[in-house]
């Protein structure tokens, strides 16, 4: 399996985030990759460095005025007078009224769903270099390749159209799905990552022509709270060609490989040509962020469950935070799903 991880991602340094009123240290951090490399290393597998697009690839699923934002925003807020280290938004329009800002606070709010997503000197650079290995990956799949992997750092499901939001920028699944789509009429996009993938659903919501299935922990009680809910089904072209499967907190292997059961039938049953996968880890009992119970092994299984899928398919990395068990929960799934 062709790996693809870019070194210069980890000059994204995010240092803080605000929650529940308070600033806290930001989970996503370069180590997060270090650990995973580890975990593919240990499986016999040879991360390369993916060739550079540019912003290319990302207009397919981005608008070019948020790609225009976060290639300028963190020069225009050090030019301000008295800013912090990083572009953490303070304002927020109300959708579907008012005029698109001039001003980097006003264009902050207008881009930004949340204030876990700052952007600070390398931040830009690092989503463009992550969109690099979602784009290698799928071009991987696209040659031939039954399996290819992105170790997409920052992640990329809770990025909208035109907007960052829970620690992702650039949607890395959307737009390996969309380079996907360019090849084979039917896509689908299959995110196991704890957090329900709302900017996935939101990117291809009224298309019919990519399918997306989320399972995660429910969002009455969890990020993002505003949508990953069973009823989401898609709008117009798109209804029917989203599936949301959400399930209570603290749900451990027997549910949760129920639902990654229910959802891999829903994504074979599109009969799509490729199917990317939204690798997040964080389902695991371990992680911090603590939505759900799943055990290692329960990841080996999870492997096994989505490797015996005979579709091709490209994997970019979503979430999975520091603990001493993140380099395991990997080297399970890939031992898994390279089994399989
Ligand atoms: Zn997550």
């Amino acid at each position: 399996m062709q790996v693809f991880f870019a070194p210069e991602t980890d000059a994204h340094a995010p240092e803080a985030f605000l929650a529940r009123g308070r600033l806290v240290p930001n989970e996503e951090r370069a180590e997060r990759a270090a650990l995973l490399l580890r975990a593919v290393e240990g499986c016999g597998l040879h991360p390369v460095s993916p060739p550079r697009h540019g912003a290319g690839p990302c207009l397919a699923v981005h608008t070019p005025a948020y790609l225009g934002f976060l290639s300028e925003a963190w020069e225009a807020w050090r030019a301000l007078p008295g800013a912090g280290p990083e572009v953490i938004p303070n304002v927020h329009p109300h959708r579907g009224w008012g005029s698109y800002p001039e001003h980097v606070v006003g264009r902050a709010g207008w881009h930004m769903a949340d204030t876990a997503a700052p952007i600070g000197p390398g931040t830009a650079t690092a989503a463009l270099r992550a969109a690099d290995c979602a784009v290698a990956a799928a071009d991987a799949v696209l040659a031939g390749a039954a399996r290819a992997y992105a170790l997409c750092r920052p992640p990329g499901h809770h990025a909208y159209a035109d907007m960052a939001g829970g620690h992702c920028f650039l949607n890395n699944a959307a737009i390996a799905a969309a380079r996907l789509r360019t090849r084979h009429d039917r896509v689908a996009v299959f995110d196991i990552d704890v957090h329900h993938g709302n900017g996935t659903q939101g990117i291809f919501h009224a298309r019919g022509d990519v399918l997306t299935v989320s399972v995660h922990a429910d969002p009455a009680r969890f990020y993002p709270f505003f949508c990953g809910y069973a009823h989401e089904r898609g709008e117009g072209a798109g209804f029917g060609a989203n599936l949301n499967l959400p399930l209570p907190l603290g749900s451990g292997d027997g549910a949760w490989l129920a639902a990654l059961a229910q959802g891999m039938a829903a994504v074979e049953a599109f009969e799509p040509g490729a199917v990317v996968v939204a690798l997040g880890l964080d389902a695991h009992a371990s992680d911090p962020l603590a939505g759900l119970a799943v055990s290692t092994e329960g990841f080996r299984a999870a492997g096994r469950l989505i490797g015996a899928c005979p579709l091709p398919m490209a994997l970019t990395q979503e979430g999975g935070y520091l603990s001493p068990h993140l380099s395991d929960i990997l080297t399970a799934f890939l031992d898994g799903l390279l089994s399989a």
